[in-house]
Formats: C-alpha cells, sequence, structure tokens
C-alpha cells in the first residue's frame, strides 16, 4: 500500500483551490502566528462597489487518521483569526453522516481532497475575529487597513530580508506624493494611554502603534490638501 503524501505536500493543492474558489487575491502557506499556526490562508474581497470590506478564510489540512471531532475543534479556533474556517481531509471516501453532523455542529466548512482535487462539502459560516489578531494576521500577509478608505492595501514585500513597509513612507507626506507610496504613522496618544497601563512597554520609547494611509487616498485625497509647490 502506498504511503499517505505528507501533510505538507497537501497544501499547495489547497493553496490553489482558494485561490481558485474564494477568489483570493492573496494566500499564504503554513503561517506561523503567536498562538496558532494556520496551514492555509487566503483574503478575498466581499465589499462590492462601495467598500474595501474583505474575507480571511483559514483552512487547516488533513490526511486522513486523526480524531476527527479534535481536528474540527482546532479548525474552528482558526476564527480568532479569520472569517471563514475550513478543515480540509484526504480521503477517497466521503465524509461520514456523523462527521458532517459535528462539523455542522461545531460551525466549520468541510473539504474533501481527492486525487488532487478539493470538494467543497459544508461551507463555512461566517465569523467576527478577533480584531487585533486579525489585523496582525493580514500584517505578516504585507496588507494593512487603510485609516482613511478602510480598505486593505499592499504594505510592503515578502521574503526573507524583505522590507516589509516598502509602499509606505514613514511620516513624510510630501516623499508618499511624490513616490505615489503610502503613508505609515504612529499614534503617541494611544501608545502612552497603553504604556502607562503596562499593555505595551518599549525599553527605548518606541512606539508600536502604527497606522497606515493607502497610496490612492495619498495621490487623490491628500495630495489636494497638500500644499502646492511653488
Ligand atoms: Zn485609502
Amino acid at each position: 500500500m502506498p504511503k499517505p503524501p505528507l501533510e505538507k505536500t497537501l497544501y499547495p493543492v489547497v493553496e490553489r483551490w482558494v485561490r481558485r474558489h474564494f477568489g483570493c487575491f492573496q494566500t499564504a502557506i503554513n503561517k506561523g502566528l503567536r498562538h496558532s499556526r494556520i496551514d492555509v490562508v487566503g483574503v478575498r474581497d466581499t465589499g462590492g462597489d462601495l467598500s474595501g470590506e474583505i474575507e480571511v478564510i483559514a483552512v487547516e489540512v488533513k490526511r486522513g487518521s486523526f480524531p476527527f471531532a479534535n481536528g474540527c475543534g482546532q479548525t474552528l479556533g482558526y476564527n480568532v483569526y479569520a472569517n471563514r474556517v475550513y478543515l480540509a481531509d484526504l480521503r477517497d471516501e466521503p465524509f461520514s453522516t456523523d462527521e458532517v453532523q459535528i462539523a455542522s455542529h461545531l460551525g466549520i466548512g468541510l473539504v474533501q481532497i481527492r486525487s488532487g482535487r478539493c470538494i467543497e462539502v459544508i461551507s463555512s459560516p461566517v465569523y467576527k475575529p478577533i480584531r487585533r489578531l486579525n489585523l496582525r494576521l493580514l500584517e505578516t500577509l504585507h496588507l494593512g487597513k487603510c485609516q482613511l478608505c478602510d480598505s486593505i492595501f499592499n504594505i510592503g514585500d515578502s521574503g526573507a530580508g524583505a522590507n516589509r513597509f516598502s509602499s509606505l513612507t514613514r511620516e513624510n507626506v510630501r516623499k508618499a506624493i511624490a513616490a505615489e507610496k503610502g503613508l505609515m504613522f504612529w499614534n503617541r496618544e494611544v501608545a502612552e494611554r497603553k504604556h502607562k497601563m503596562g499593555m505595551r512597554v518599549s525599553a527605548d520609547g518606541t512606539t508600536y502603534e502604527r497606522r497606515f494611509i493607502c497610496p490612492d487616498c495619498v495621490s487623490y485625497v491628500i495630495a489636494q490638501i497638500a500644499p502646492a509647490k511653488r
């Protein structure tokens, strides 16, 4: 009997499916976070013409032979980060009635991986993740939220040694306009408040309280109120 493939060899299969099936503009594999590790994650636009709303989809990948309810519980735990959560399992046989019931009861989506293809068996309900964990996940995907238009946009490069904020200038509006970049700034008051309460303390007085403005808002809104060059 051939050995089942390693779990991580299934990740690209699931990632491709997530990209195509949900129309994700960004996907990632094996995303390690402080409290979790997500096998496959995707981000898609859901805001229509009038908003930049997005949805994060997280998938737990298995290759059979695991305690099913435990796997479902683990998958459900992704909803602290994501709006939709799926358990994708490699199997020839369909999910049993019990398994479908367990997944529906807990509120997770189910995907069958078979012959290199993914089939959505149950779709995931929509969840409201913990905002700070959701935004932190997005930042590891090089995405940030614009404080002006509320859209999610690319803030920098990926890869080792890359500048993760390369699409932004640091509190320099003129430079941002000239370079057609976005802007990054820090909120000192909020940082000070959290510092006082011992919530976020840095040794050197650095503030982590970063906020972003997208290149479009810089070019088409802020550029109009910036003083004209003589
Ligand atoms: Zn914007």
